[in-house]
């Protein structure tokens, strides 16, 4: 059995907390962040109110160290949030983890979540066409995730505590790809990315920055499915992305 040493190494909470004989259960509001002259108190029930933060942190610090296998071990073990329980496969990303195309939806839907694989539904042939329009496809050069990796039951919006609890993931992949472009699908993705509540109408039509890599806002496949007018403008915003593309400097692995 783990013991909580094993626990805390798996977290990479260090410097291990020590037991303080007969150690206070402060109240929540007065316990204070650890520090290194202040270690936090080592009992459970105020670790469990002390250390949502630092374990939050510590969690992303790890999953900013991990490799593409590694990663989507990590996804499929998650139970950071409590659609751990409701899905049936998480889903990591697909595609070429060199592309130069990046593409973020927001979040695996039923097919999804039986397959494995982001946009394998009605919204991902959409998706599919999309990128043959402008000579792609998920094979090559393009990889495709979601701000979400597992499935919010009835397809509901993803809630603010579930984003952030899979911000790291997407934020690793997109550290291990160093795309050329990233395109955000919609709303819940271009929000994200962009820490915007923003309408896609305001968005799209420029190229936007996400640390240092140009991003295009572009309507969600499943809302052009039902919006057929507006597939003109995401054809425009293809054309954005492809000639941000054409205009950006080489890889260094190129
Ligand atoms: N919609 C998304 O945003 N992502 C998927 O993977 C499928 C549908």
């Amino acid at each position: 059995m783990a013991t909580r040493d094993d626990v805390l190494d798996e977290l990479n909470l260090l410097p291990r907390w020590q037991l303080r004989a007969q150690a206070r259960v402060a109240p929540a509001a007065d316990v204070p962040a650890p520090t290194a002259t202040t270690p936090a108190p080592d009992d459970v029930a105020t670790v469990a109110r002390v250390a949502p933060a630092v374990v939050h942190d510590a969690r992303a610090s790890r999953i900013a160290g991990l490799a593409w296998d590694a990663l989507a071990a990590d996804v499929e073990a998650c139970t950071a949030c409590g659609l751990c329980r409701t899905r049936h496969k998480s889903v990591p990303g697909v595609g070429d983890t060199k592309a130069d195309w990046l593409f973020v939806g927001e979040a695996p839907g039923a097919e999804e979540d039986a397959r494995g694989e982001p946009f394998v539904g009605q919204a991902g042939r959409l998706l599919d066409s999309m990128l043959a329009a402008i000579g792609l496809s998920r094979a090559d050069n393009v990889y495709i995730a979601n701000v979400l990796k597992c499935r919010p039951p009835n397809n509901r919006n993803p809630e603010p505590a579930e984003a952030d609890a899979c911000r790291p993931y997407l934020e690793r992949q997109i550290a291990l790809l160093q795309p050329k472009l990233i395109v955000a699908l919609g709303k819940s993705a271009a929000g994200l990315l962009l820490g915007t509540d923003a309408t896609i109408a305001s968005l799209r039509g420029r190229v936007h920055d996400y640390r240092g890599v140009p991003l295009v806002v572009t309507y969600h496949p499943a809302y052009l499915l039902r919006t057929l007018p507006d597939k003109a403008k995401a054809w425009e915003d293809l054309l954005l992305a492809r000639s941000t593309v054409a205009q950006a400097t080489p890889r260094i692995d190129a």
